[in-house]
């Protein structure tokens, strides 16, 4: 049946996955009047977004750097409701701890002087001031590219330039043509551990610095602009998206794994679970990785809807470890960074040859640091997500040994730098490569879809809308690529195209009825 024979109080639409796009495009959809039934194969919702028990802990052990608030407040604003009656964030004031050794350590502040006045003290005066330029550049890129881009539905180089405009062409034009974030921050910095510091942000886009265009520096800007602390934890957000999407109706089903997408005559028509129940749909959103679509993990007649990723196109996996224990040693903040010299031979390694970093930079999330609350009651146990960066699985998988010459590597590197953590068997919790892949099926592991390497990469993501009419999709995988954020605004943009496709249809009908009508 096509889709806009039914009203949109009879429209069904199935979401398949709980990630923060499923969610949002299930409340999106919901909110506006439509029959909104969500499928997750895990126990909870969140996705990446989880939370494993560890010792008796809750751990948020995906993403813990919360940005971009203003997108939630958005989301929140169009359910109906506000973010801040929702969850309780908190403000950080530090955005992250740096270290380089047990000695050299550097700040980011929520506060850009305190910043400066703390670059000033680590590196100089000059390295100060250049610092306070590179701001300005990372955000005019930022603001250059957020409407253009971001929001743009499924942006083309030719629609991108004609967006821009003569200012935003001219920002771009100042980073120097094609260069590579890690060539553009040489530009500004002079001192290598703040090329380094300011060059991590790549990663969270999954990406090397020396294969990222210039244009990434925009993550810092949207660090910069602030980072919050859910209480509860990351996985909160997801809780509450999705009591928010059943209080406007959606029908949220967990333990449900979804075998196969059916069609009929090429469209989008019904969904089948692992346990064989079909549900009829008249639109399907998937929110899983955009590569399962085309590997076949969902049947065999949406194949056509996406084309997997390569292994060369993948972006980074993790290896990471959920801890429960005691530490001593190190000041921790919320958001820690252990950095090594040799920043290259990480992504050397990594992709060049689809190994773990000999010398991984480690990154330590403590989740019970950093607020006002916290400062007044350390905990006598942290809860820890120490992560270090890692190939996808593919034309290599990691063999056991590695794995753990490089856990002993991670360990043994926050020991020197001062941070003893007390773990055991029982305390630690480590998922790997492959385990991701389990968890996210076709993402090869891979953590953030496609890598963003070279300047045409962010034009070769998906878009909500597919080669299968009525399946739409919603994701880190897809446009405008990962991160908590983006990913809830990829599931607005599948909400908003599924919507706008609706409209059309039943504007085209209307005008084909009364068109007929008026031949009588
Ligand atoms: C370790 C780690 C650290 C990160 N750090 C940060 C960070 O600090 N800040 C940040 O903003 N981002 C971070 N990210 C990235 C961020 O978590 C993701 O970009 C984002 O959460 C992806 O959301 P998503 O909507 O793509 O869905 P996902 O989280 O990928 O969830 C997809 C869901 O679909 C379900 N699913 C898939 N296939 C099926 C099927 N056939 N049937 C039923 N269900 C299915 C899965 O079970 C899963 O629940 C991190 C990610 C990881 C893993």
């Amino acid at each position: 049946m096509d889709e806009g024979t039914r009203s949109r109080g009879e429209h069904r639409v199935v979401v398949i996955g709980a990630g923060v796009a499923g969610l949002v495009a299930a409340l999106q959809l919901a909110a506006r009047g439509l029959q909104v039934t969500l499928l997750e194969a895990a126990d909870t919702p969140g996705g990446k977004m989880r939370q494993p028990l560890v010792d008796g802990a809750a751990i948020d052990s995906g993403p813990t750097v919360f940005t971009m608030r203003w997108v939630f407040e958005q989301i929140f604003a169009s359910a109906g409701t506000r973010l801040e009656d929702e969850l309780k964030l908190s403000s950080l004031p530090v955005l992250a701890r740096h270290a380089w050794n047990a000695n050299e350590r550097l700040d980011l502040f929520a506060d850009p002087a305190l910043s400066r006045d703390a670059i000033a003290r680590f590196a100089g005066p000059a390295e100060a001031a250049r610092f306070v330029q590179f701001c300005k550049q990372a955000r005019a890129v930022y603001d250059a590219l957020e409407g253009p881009f971001i929001r743009s539905q499924s942006p083309t180089l030719a629609s991108m330039s004609g967006d821009l405009g003569l200012k935003g062409l001219a920002v771009l034009a100042s980073l120097g043509p094609m260069s590579s974030l890690w060539e553009a921050l040489g530009k500004h910095f002079h001192d290598y551990r703040l090329q380094q510091l300011f060059a991590r942000y790549a990663t969270y886009c999954g990406s090397s610095p020396w294969e990222a265009p210039s244009t990434l520096m925009l993550v810092t800007q949207v660090e910069l602009d602030g980072v919050w602390a859910v209480e509860g934890g990351m996985h909160a957000l997801a809780r509450s998206l999705a009591t928010l999407a059943t209080r406007h109706g959606a029908q949220l089903r967990y333990g449900q794994r979804v075998a196969s997408i059916e069609t009929d005559g090429g469209r989008a028509s019904a969904v089948i679970t692992a346990e064989g129940e079909r549900i009829a749909a008249d639109s399907v959103v998937f929110n899983g990785d955009m590569s399962a679509l085309g590997l076949g993990l969902v049947g065999e007649s949406v194949r056509r809807a996406a084309t997997p990723l390569t292994p060369s196109k993948r972006s980074l996996s993790a290896l990471t470890w959920s801890v429960h224990a005691p530490t001593e040693g190190f000041a921790l903040e919320r958001h820690n960074v252990f950095f090594q010299p040799d920043y290259q031979q990480e992504f050397s390694d990594i992709f060049g040859r689809s190994r773990l970093p000999r010398t991984p930079t480690v990154y330590v999330c403590a989740q019970d640091r950093g607020t006002a609350e916290a400062a007044d009651t350390p905990p006598e146990r942290d809860r820890l997500l120490v992560l270090v960066n890692a190939p996808a699985q593919g034309s290599r998988n990691l063999d056991e040994s590695e794995i753990d010459a490089c856990e002993s590597h991670t360990f043994s590197l926050l020991g020197r730098y001062g941070l003893t953590v007390r773990r055991t068997p029982q305390n630690s919790l480590r998922t790997t490569p492959a385990d991701f892949q389990r968890l996210f099926p076709g993402s090869a592991g891979a953590l953030y879809g496609m890598a963003t390497h070279g300047w045409m990469s962010a034009f070769s993501r998906n878009g909500a809308q597919t080669r299968v009419p009525g399946l739409y999709l919603a994701g880190g995988s897809v446009h405008p690529g990962p991160g908590v954020p983006m990913a809830a605004m990829s599931g607005q943009l599948a909400a908003a195209t599924l919507m706008a496709r609706l409209d059309s249809t039943s504007r085209s009908r209307r005008v084909a009825i009364s068109g007929g009508m008026s031949m009588r």
